[in-house]
């Protein structure tokens, strides 16, 4: 709760310090029966009044859980000492019942529950000495129906913990809708800086693309060279739409079709794109799939949900093992596991998948799972992780089945 709270309005808590401060000072001067006399209650009181002022107004500059904690047990010894200096000021009591409503307007939890337990302590202590030791002799109206106020007491924290209950809900929320805003502002910016960068790519991509087409066309270079110049030009323009899609977050684009793609072949052309990205750790990639079958998609950013999967079972599989990708027909869903058997994920891990810029790699974007989520909800699919902490990850990919 620290972006909320620490932002406190000075002016308005100032204000009502010294209002606060005021109260108190009254208390100790006015037609106080002790006022004057130069004994260990007026003295002990006096100081108090100085020791709780002085915190209250030192508070904004040290908003920390401890000063927070020194508060609200100065505050507590205050009102206790109040309660014990002036037996016939029966209205002590009532603020005996209230002290935990003080750390309300901290929105600290812990400290909350704190003040509530010490608050029932110290009234289980000081009901016990009242009943035992005082017998009624300074607090008859206590003891006259000791029960009863013992009842009150205890309705009277039930109605502030649920003040603190729905008012800390409320306020996690809108903390939460901070946070959430503050991401959207964080991804617009991501937005604008991916199409700058991507802008500053296109051209010399452009450039090359039309260096290699017009190799292409060189009648004197064998047909083995201008086989490689037609990967190339295959791989530029996978990166160019790879770019577009990028651009995609922050700008959704409507240009793209929906064709007819056919699952096998855009898998193999997959397997066979990472093959190379697989060996560097010595990462096998087996791919098995026997029939054929058709989904409603684009096949650019099908295979690039693809991509970002396999790529990620492929970085969190360690040396030596292997990514296994299978698929096939279920009902009318087309499903395809890539399974793993890496460093897999924590359930919390599971859930922050698809966040804006949630990674765990030191080169990682984490706007991966957020595209392929995109993707699949776009196409009416679904993603689904099984990962276990240690023993890998399975990831299942349903889309609906395209009959030919
Ligand atoms: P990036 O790959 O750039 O980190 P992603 O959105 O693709 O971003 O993935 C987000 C995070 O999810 C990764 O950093 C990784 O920690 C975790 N993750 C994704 N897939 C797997 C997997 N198969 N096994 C373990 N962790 C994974
Ligand atoms: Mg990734």
């Amino acid at each position: 709760m620290n972006t909320l709270d620490t932002h406190i309005n000075k002016k308005l808590y100032y204000s009502t310090v010294i209002i606060v401060i005021t109260i108190m000072i009254m208390g100790l001067l006015i037609d106080n029966p002790r006022f004057g006399k130069l004994e260990m209650g007026f003295i002990s009181h006096s100081v108090l009044v100085v020791v709780l002022s002085v915190c209250l107004l030192l508070y904004p500059k040290h908003v920390t859980h401890v000063c927070r904690a020194i508060i609200m047990i100065v505050a507590s010894v205050y009102f206790y000492t109040l309660f014990f200096l002036y037996p016939d000021t029966w209205s002590n009591f009532i603020f005996l019942c209230f002290i935990p409503a003080i750390s309300i307007l901290f929105f600290d939890s812990k400290l909350f529950y704190f003040s509530l337990i010490l608050n029932s302590l110290s009234i289980t202590l000081t009901f016990s000495y009242i009943a035992l030791v005082d017998q009624g002799h300074l607090y008859p109206y206590i003891k006259r129906d000791l029960i009863g106020n013992v009842i009150n007491f205890v309705g009277s924290q039930v109605i502030i913990y649920f003040i603190f209950y729905l008012s800390y809900g409320r306020m996690k929320r809108q903390q939460l809708y901070y946070e959430q805003i503050k991401q959207s502002e964080r991804l617009k910016t991501a937005g604008q800086l991916a199409a700058a960068v991507a802008h500053e790519i296109r051209n010399p991509l452009t450039v090359v693309n039309g260096f290699l087409q017009l190799y292409e066309k060189d009648s004197s270079l064998s047909e083995g060279i201008k086989k490689h110049f037609s990967l190339m030009i295959n791989e530029l323009n996978t990166a160019e739409q790879v770019i577009s899609q990028l651009l995609s977050i922050a700008k959704p684009n409507k240009d793209h079709e929906t064709e007819t793609v056919n699952v096998k072949a855009v898998l193999q052309s997959v397997t066979d794109l990472l093959h190379s990205y697989g060996l560097l750790h010595d990462n096998k990639i087996e791919f098995n799939m026997v029939e054929e079958c058709y989904i409603a998609a684009n096949k650019i950013e099908f295979k690039q949900l693809l991509i970002n999967i396999i790529k990620n079972a492929i970085e969190a599989s360690g040396v030596g093992e292997s990514v296994m990708i299978t698929a096939g027909r279920k009902k009318d869903f087309v499903e395809i596991k890539v399974i793993d058997c890496g460093h897999g994920m924590s359930e919390a891990e599971v859930e922050s998948l698809g966040t804006p810029f949630y990674s765990l790699k030191s080169k990682g974007t984490g706007l991966g799972m957020m595209i392929c989520y995109n993707i699949a909800t776009k196409y009416k699919g679904t993603i689904d992780f099984q990962s276990k902490k240690g023993e890998g990850t399975t990831v299942t990919i349903c889309f609906p089945a395209k009959h030919l």
